[in-house]
């Protein structure tokens, strides 16, 4: 049977750094669901409901139904490392998160982490995430499952390693063949399940030997279907580091590019010191660059350059980067996001963010065929956000002359708290 969801609708049809009407927001507005979870059609709800006489109602009354939020950036391992102190990228990584990465070697915590962790993300309203994975296969397998059990659109793959260096525990790192091996593993798990998917992910130029970076580049030939993500240019000594050890390389990308790790599957992370010639290059080869704000403020990382990726046309999608985020919530990451844009005289609008968040998201991750907005067909993944279980935001709100500076407050003020619902492919995932 179908159902209509019923509620204020707020998406993007286009990318609003384009088209200035790309906003679309619809008061006492209805989504149409089919018995498969795919949108038959959105609208206003007197046009809807004639047409869906047969259909079960669920009725959100006044609440935002807005696609699920997209987090394309964020450790498994490193979820119970939030709020670590440690100073900058590099020192905060040995002295804090390489420890709480380690925990996973043990299978029941990872399995409990597992659960957890995608729980966690459904009750903010993500219902697709790009995940840094950890170094042990078996809580890769526990967070494959528990996305599946939990319905979860997850991408992720283990965190490779296999460098030592200082402060760098044995056990975090792997052999290029026994990672060969799991990755195998996992993606032919994947390949049966349409919300899994897998992600080469070297952690960053210096984990990883050329053994472990050959084994990555002949993963991503071998699965064109799977995806590729690391780090880039997010710290300044981080690529001090970088450019370093590899003094062949032009810059921190071309060691990428030289394994063949540059693509239109690949989500570079940060990109906040990318240079002139690194930029054309992500464009070139139409990779995406994973935003994240709340993390960028908290290790000091820098100021992330929007407008010079806007101007190139690279794609971008926002990350919480937990452990360095201090929210899950990619919502509560858009007013970081606005906040570093306007201290760089760029001031973001609620059509910009919500694209971030969303639509734009979708486009970076190459899923934008199945989720991102309402356009009918898509998968109905979407949160239902209710400002009035909040007494101060529902009397700011009626404050406001018009929808679209309600959803401009709502993207500053609202929370995980405020989230009634999360709906992925038509199936209730969060709130009961
Ligand atoms: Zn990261």
């Amino acid at each position: 049977m179908s159902t209509v969801f019923l509620g204020s609708i707020a998406h993007l049809t286009a990318n609003p750094f384009e088209n200035p009407n790309a906003l679309e927001i619809i008061e006492e507005g209805a989504l149409w669901v089919d018995e498969n979870g795919k949108i038959i059609e959105y609208g206003k709800r007197s046009d809807i409901l004639p047409k869906a006489l047969e259909a079960s109602i669920e009725d959100f009354k006044n609440a935002w139904i807005i696609p699920g939020l997209i987090d394309g950036h964020i450790h498994f391992p490193q979820y119970f490392a939030t709020a670590a102190y440690g100073g900058q990228l590099l020192d905060w990584l040995v002295q804090s998160i390489l420890p709480a990465e380690t925990a996973l070697a043990n299978p029941t915590f990872a399995h409990d982490a597992a659960h957890r962790f995608v729980k966690h993300l459904l009750s903010c309203g993500t219902t697709t995430a790009l995940v840094f994975g950890s170094q042990f296969h078996h809580a890769n397998v526990s967070l494959f499952n528990a996305a599946k059990e939990y319905g979860l659109r997850l991408i992720a793959g283990a965190t490779l390693m296999d460098s030592p260096g200082e402060g760098i525990p044995d056990s975090l790192l792997q052999t290029p063949q026994q990672a060969l091996a799991d990755a195998e593993s996992l993606i032919s798990f994947c390949s049966n399940e349409p919300l899994l998917h897998y992600a080469i992910t070297p952690r960053y130029a210096l984990s990883c030997s050329d053994g472990m970076m050959q084994v990555c580049r002949g993963l991503l030939h071998d699965h064109p279907e799977t995806y590729l993500q690391t780090h880039i240019n997010e710290n300044d000594g981080e690529i001090q580091a970088v450019m370093g050890h590899f003094k062949q390389h032009r810059d921190y990308l071309d060691v990428y590019d030289h394994y063949g790790l540059v693509t239109e599957r690949t989500v570079l992370a940060h990109s906040i010191h990318t240079t002139d010639r690194e930029l054309a290059r992500i464009a070139q080869a139409g990779c995406a660059v994973c935003h994240c704000p709340s993390s960028n403020l908290y290790l000091g990382s820098g100021l992330f350059p929007l407008t010079r990726h806007i101007d190139k046309g690279i794609n971008i999608v926002l990350g919480t980067d937990i452990g360095a985020g201090t929210s899950f919530s990619i919502w509560r990451n858009l007013s970081d996001a606005y906040k570093i844009q306007q201290l760089q005289r760029l001031s973001l609008d609620a059509a910009h963010l919500l694209y971030l968040a969303t639509l734009g998201g979708a486009k970076a991750l190459r899923l934008d065929h199945e989720t991102g907005n309402f356009a009918t067909g898509k998968s109905a993944d979407f949160f239902v956000l209710n400002p009035l279980k909040d007494n101060y935001l529902g009397e700011r709100l009626s404050h406001c002359d018009s929808l679209k500076q309600q959803l401009f407050c709502l993207l500053h003020l609202a929370s995980e708290r405020h989230i009634e619902a999360t709906v992925v492919g038509g199936r209730r995932v969060y709130g009961m």
